[in-house]
């Protein structure tokens, strides 16, 4: 009996971003006992185990006057799932932060693509820097998700047939759009993802407001979520003092 060769997927269109919180040391008394060693040497290990809620204003202080650095002792881990052209964004945030991505190279890509979801704002106006996205048409809409399905259809059939054709993968790939869904490990720790939602997300507390490309902000909204329940009195200080992280 002969083997038959396994067919390639079918590919699939999602217009939502995954984020999975995978590992974590990351906790508001993290942030006291590390402030606390300026005044109190061996005593701030003291504040290990003390309630946080009693410091609320010690933390407080140091993000109103950023004083940054106990803010680094934590550590979270997520998994993420998000199209190539965020993770080209996401990757220039350099400081505090650790990545490990899927390869193109070792593995075979799946076909797994975005399509931007009914919400999603599909109408630019403006000019750069003061962009204001609005609702699409019901045509619209349905013109970006065929014309969009269309031409991964067609770049995955290249790809297949390139792969097929006894072509590497890392030069095979190279057919691929930067609409291709990519996973990656992302580490980081409490000011570098200040930092990054400071920069990544829109919201109304924001004392210097940016204006990101909603699929990555969608990435921030989620790990911000898992951040605040970890860290609730550093979330309520960050909120509170603009958003700037310290
Ligand atoms: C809305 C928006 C639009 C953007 N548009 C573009 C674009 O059109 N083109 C483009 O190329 N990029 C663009 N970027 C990316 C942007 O320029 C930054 O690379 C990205 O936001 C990472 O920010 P960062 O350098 O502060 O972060 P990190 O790399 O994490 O650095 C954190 C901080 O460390 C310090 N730091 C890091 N490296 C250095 C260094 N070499 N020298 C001195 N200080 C350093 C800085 O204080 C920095 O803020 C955009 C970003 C946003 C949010």
């Amino acid at each position: 009996m002969t083997d038959t060769p396994d067919q390639p997927a079918a590919p699939s269109f999602r217009g939502d971003m995954t984020v999975e919180l995978v590992k974590h040391s990351a906790a508001d008394t993290d942030v006291l006992w590390a402030a606390r060693v300026s005044t109190g040497g061996e005593k701030s290990l003291e504040e290990l185990h003390k309630d946080p809620q009693r410091s609320k204003g010690l933390i407080n202080y140091l993000m109103r006057d950023r004083h940054g650095s106990p803010f680094e002792h934590n550590s979270m881990t997520f998994f993420i799932s998000a199209p190539l052209f965020v993770f080209r964004e996401f990757h220039r945030h350099r400081v505090g932060w650790s990545y490990n991505e899927e390869s193109g190279r070792y593995r075979e890509l799946q076909p797994v693509f975005y399509t931007p979801a009914p919400t999603r704002k599909l109408v630019q106006q403006g000019r750069p820097g003061k962009y204001e996205f609005v609702e699409g048409t019901p045509e619209q809409h349905e013109l970006t998700s065929s014309a969009m399905q269309e031409s991964y259809r067609q770049a995955y059939e290249t790809y297949q047939r390139l792969l097929a054709g006894g072509v590497a993968r890392e030069v095979a790939r190279a057919v691929l759009p930067v609409g291709l869904y990519s996973s990656m490990y992302a580490t980081c720790n409490a000011r570098s993802l200040m930092h990054f939602l400071g920069l990544r997300t829109q919201h109304e507390q924001a004392k210097v407001p940016s204006f990101p490309q909603r699929e990555i902000e969608m990435v921030g909204e989620l790990m911000e979520e898992q951040w605040s329940k970890l860290m609730p009195l550093t979330y309520e200080a960050f909120n509170a003092n603009g958003r700037v992280a310290p």
